[in-house]
């Protein structure tokens, strides 16, 4: 066996749906046998994430970062643009996938500087651009997937299959061939990532990234997706690692106050507000970091939860334009946070009862690891997918009704901008508060199982002790290797 500690390499996309579980992640290999961990971040993100880094140090813990500079400048992308939540201009995206592609000539410029070749780099999936760099220095490598199994599998069908090619338009309705369970999606809301012209390369990279890794590690655990992971390790014929939930990982109330940004509003606020309210009453409303709703949309949401007569945290970005009034008008029932929330102090409150997501993944496994049911409005890449995991598969949703991608109305000015109706927010929020008990108890159930999965023993927990071992005789095997080469070029 190679001696420890064991040197992992984190490469995360540069977004805070990639960052946030990948520093869990760090976290959580870190406390495996002494493990020393570099996550590779540029400045902005180093900034945004400073704050766990001390209490990973403080905890004993052996993480550090790797930061470099990020080349957007270079490419017309405006400076300190350097993560998916600050690009505000649609063409932007393509150069912010080029931006990052360069940065494999650093990051290897700086591991061949390293005292040692790290054991292993694990890089996000759709970040593609490490795969070359580990070839170069003959280190292993894992694919990290941020989105759901019920998304990697069902992409890696439908690809496989090429139902693309064949329908007639994007809303003609196909079923996932080889799928656990009967899915019948669309072109539109199964695209997934990286599918605006511009960015054939990107994809083709991290298609080649994710078929020769030497295996893949995803955020999600058995009992929640046990049969999806088990298929796409089939499909792929390779390693796969169910290691989530990640947020499992730090229940600590200081860190998780501050996962990604400073909150823009402190937690020492936010908790006496629910403190204040009945067990399972408040519903917490949150797009995410990158998903922006039309101002008209926004307005509708806002008269629905109005009418809805229901506590609630809403968290509104800037460009939603919500009536300056609001706030006055919903004083002592809605409170709204104008900036980043400290998301997971606010779903492990045992005053939320339900949450309003954009079904971004790590939203749906924050909620689901609390027990708090969902209120589904997916937007566009892995999102309508997730919902259909979380309503039809989990029962532990209801859908608000969002039937056409942001991307495609966005593309089409003829399109609605409101695809969800005041009314619609409204008798959507009751079936979640009023009627969703059977969800609620399912909820209640993933989270305990959750939880089983990463405590000691568990499903995620084994994952995550069998992904060392497998490394650790990678390393080995490569040193055996090296030494059989040594001894034959000296008897030469
Ligand atoms: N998040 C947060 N506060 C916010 C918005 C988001 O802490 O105001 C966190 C959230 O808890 C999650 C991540 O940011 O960990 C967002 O990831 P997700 O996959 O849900 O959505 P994305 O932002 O990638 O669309």
């Amino acid at each position: 066996m190679a001696s420890l500690p064991l040197h992992f390499v984190l490469v995360p996309l540069l977004a805070q749906g990639h960052v946030i579980p990948m520093m869990d992640m760090a976290r959580l290999i870190a406390g495996r046998g002494g493990a020393r961990l570099t996550v590779v971040l540029t400045p902005v993100h180093a900034a945004r994430s400073k704050a766990v880094l001390e209490h990973a140090s403080r905890a004993g813990l052996a993480v550090d970062f790797a930061v470099l500079e990020f080349p957007g400048p270079a490419l017309g992308l405006p400076e300190g643009c350097e993560s998916h939540d600050m690009i505000r201009e649609y063409s932007h995206f393509r150069l912010f996938c080029d931006a990052m592609s360069l940065l494999a000539e650093p990051l290897e410029a700086y591991l061949r500087a390293l005292p040692r070749r790290p054991d292993c780099i694990v890089a996000d999936s759709c970040s593609p651009y490490p795969a070359d760099v580990a070839r170069r220095l003959g280190v292993p490598r894992l694919v990290f997937h941020g989105p759901s199994a019920f998304f990697v599998l069902a992409v890696h069908n439908l690809a496989k299959d090429g139902v693309y090619d064949r329908v007639a338009d994007d809303f003609e309705p196909f079923e996932v061939p080889d799928f656990p369970v009967r899915a019948v999606l669309n072109r539109a809301t199964s695209l997934g990532f990286f599918q605006t012209p511009g960015l054939e390369r990107h994809r083709r990279d991290i298609l080649d990234a994710e078929a020769t890794a030497d295996g893949l590690v995803l955020n999600t655990c058995a009992a929640f997706e046990g049969a999806f992971v088990e298929r796409y390790a089939e499909a792929l014929g390779k390693k796969v690692w169910a290691v989530g939930p990640l947020c499992l990982q730090d229940s600590d109330a200081e860190t998780t106050a501050v996962r990604g940004n400073p909150a823009a509003v402190d937690a020492s606020l936010v908790v006496p507000w629910l403190d204040a309210r009945p067990a399972q009453s408040v519903i917490y409303v949150s797009f995410g970091s990158v998903v922006h709703l039309f101002p008209p949309q926004v307005a509708e949401l806002a008269a629905g939860l109005e009418a809805s007569n229901r506590p609630f945290v809403w968290v509104a970005k800037e460009s939603d334009g919500l009536d300056p009034g609001f706030d006055a008008r919903v004083e002592g029932r809605g409170l709204v946070i104008r900036g980043w929330a400290p998301q997971m102090t606010i779903l492990s409150h045992p005053s939320v009862g339900g949450f309003l997501t954009h079904c971004g993944w790590n939203s749906a496994l924050e909620s689901l690891s609390h027990g708090v049911p969902l209120l589904t409005w997916p937007q566009f890449a892995d999102q309508f997918l997730t919902e259909m995991l979380v309503v039809d598969v989990l029962g532990a949703g209801v859908r608000s009704g969002v039937m056409v991608p942001i991307t495609h109305v966005v593309m089409n000015p003829e399109m609605s901008k409101v695809q969800v109706g005041r009314e619609d927010v409204e008798r959507a929020v009751a079936a979640l508060m009023d009627e969703g008990t059977a969800m609620r108890a399912r909820a209640k159930e993933l989270a305990v199982k959750a939880k089983e999965a990463m405590a000691e023993g568990g499903s995620s927990d084994s994952d995550l002790t069998s992904m060392v071992r497998y490394v650790t005789e990678l390393v080995q095997r490569e040193k055996d290797v090296a030494e059989v080469r040594e001894r034959e070029q000296d008897g030469r």
